[in-house]
């Protein structure tokens, strides 16, 4: 038996843990896998690393020993106890107890950031899969000061997240996210690298924030809200997704936009880049 598999039962005994599945908890006990997030994430004792559900804490030792100081964010009362209890001993430790969706971030950045010692602050995290894109949402709309996200999350949502928007596996998400980042998958993870093993097959993926959005664009949100609709529709065209939403007054407004920027009146919202999103968003 893997040592992290016995260490896992050992911990979940000692403290009569049983998973929670409501609170997506699927604990990581694959030795090479954890190796590979740690090995990306490329920590120096400089980083802060903000750890979303550190769970039992399995990721969290790894990554006290390499960063400047580790914040953990969780929910579950059971695992704050297990995780103080573990770590009482390391002095660059903190946890909060916390919805993750609640967490002011941008304050908690700022703070960390006037410690001398802190350089770049980095997101690691195996993430509960029931709230994965709002949490991935928040940390890359809220402009937040990181270098990287590194995250585990179901292989599906990761073909998504790290699509290029013009090309497959896209959907208004994939938009969203390559206007913030530079997203590249790590390693694919199977079922059994956890207990309880979940659903889905997983992948790892990096989030390298841009330090400048990929288009210039006056309402981000106007852009955003044309991309949702456009594929709220996708089997539509984009000209009658567009009009049927009243984005386009009507088509031959539509019509006209298309033609302006060299697009076919029966293209598809998938078929088109983030830079014609931020065009037709303009003419509008
Ligand atoms: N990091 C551990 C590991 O890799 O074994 C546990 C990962 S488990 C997939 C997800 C963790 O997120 C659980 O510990 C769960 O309690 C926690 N969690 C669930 N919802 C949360 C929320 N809204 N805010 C913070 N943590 C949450």
């Amino acid at each position: 038996m893997e040592a992290i598999l016995q260490e896992t039962k050992f911990i979940m005994n000692k403290y009569h843990i049983k998973a929670n599945r409501n609170l997506g908890q699927n604990f990581l006990v694959n030795e090479k896998t954890i190796e590979k997030i740690i090995e990306s994430s490329n920590i120096q004792k400089t980083d802060l690393v903000i750890e979303i559900g550190p769970g039992l804490g399995t990721l969290t030792k790894q990554l006290l020993e390499k960063a400047g100081k580790v914040i953990c964010i969780e929910l579950d009362a059971k695992m704050i106890t297990i995780l103080k209890d573990r770590f009482k001993l390391y002095s660059n430790f903190e946890i909060i107890h916390q919805d993750v969706l609640k967490v002011d971030l941008q304050t908690l950045i700022k703070r960390e950031k006037e410690q001398a010692k802190i350089e770049k602050v980095k997101i690691v995290a195996n993430l509960p899969y029931y709230i994965t894109t709002p949490i991935i949402m928040k940390l890359l709309e809220e402009r937040l000061d990181l270098e990287t996200i590194t995250v585990m999350v179901q292989k599906e949502v990761a073909d998504r997240l790290t699509a290029i928007p013009g090309e497959k596996n896209t959907g208004a998400i994939t938009y969203s996210v390559f206007y913030y980042a530079e997203a590249t998958q790590i390693i694919e993870v199977e079922k059994e690298s956890f207990i309880p093993e979940p659903e889905v097959t997983s992948m790892v993926i990096q989030f390298n924030i841009r330090k400048q959005p990929k288009v210039k664009i006056k309402d981000e949100k106007a852009m955003f809200n044309i991309i949702k609709n456009a594929f709220t529709q996708r089997r539509k065209t984009l000209l009658n997704a567009l009009t049927n939403t009243h984005i386009f007054q009507n088509k031959e407004q539509g019509i006209q936009i298309l033609k302006q920027l060299g697009l076919k009146e029966n293209v598809r919202a998938e078929e088109l880049t983030l830079e014609q999103f931020a065009k037709i968003t303009e003419k509008l």
